[in-house]
């Protein structure tokens, strides 16, 4: 999608710390940690919210968490780590594609 940023770091036309990439999904680093580890797991296809998921969508993000699963111990993650995924205004969502952000790195506080 146009002026998507993720979509062009997707593309390769900016630049990011990629530390995962296959066919259906890139993880990188988060250019503004607010923990040791933080990481960003967004899907190659353009979406926003999880209420434009349907069938495939839902199998593909079902692959990304299994995916997520068993790479954390190999992106520093093996003590324990939070997904979070914003969604909307309120969550203060700023970059309107899809994405899950991995935490860990230290112990987390809750809120
Ligand atoms: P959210 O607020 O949930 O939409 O998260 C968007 C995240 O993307 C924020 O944590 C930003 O720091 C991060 N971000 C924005 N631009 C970039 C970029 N060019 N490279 C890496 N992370 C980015």
């Amino acid at each position: 999608m146009e002026n998507c940023i993720f979509c062009k770091i997707v593309a390769g036309e900016i630049p990011s710390a990629k530390v995962y990439e296959d066919e259906e999904m890139v993880i990188f680093k988060d250019i503004a940690p607010i923990a040791n580890i933080h990481l960003l797991c967004v899907p190659k296809e353009h979406f926003k919210l999880l209420s434009e998921v349907e069938e495939t969508r839902a199998a593909l993000l079902g692959r990304m968490l299994q995916k997520i699963g068993r790479l954390a111990p190999s992106l520093g993650l093996a003590e324990g780590y939070r997904l979070v995924v914003n969604q909307g205004e309120n969550a203060g969502q700023t970059v309107p594609h899809l994405h899950i952000h991995l935490l860990g790195g230290q112990v987390l506080p809750w809120a």
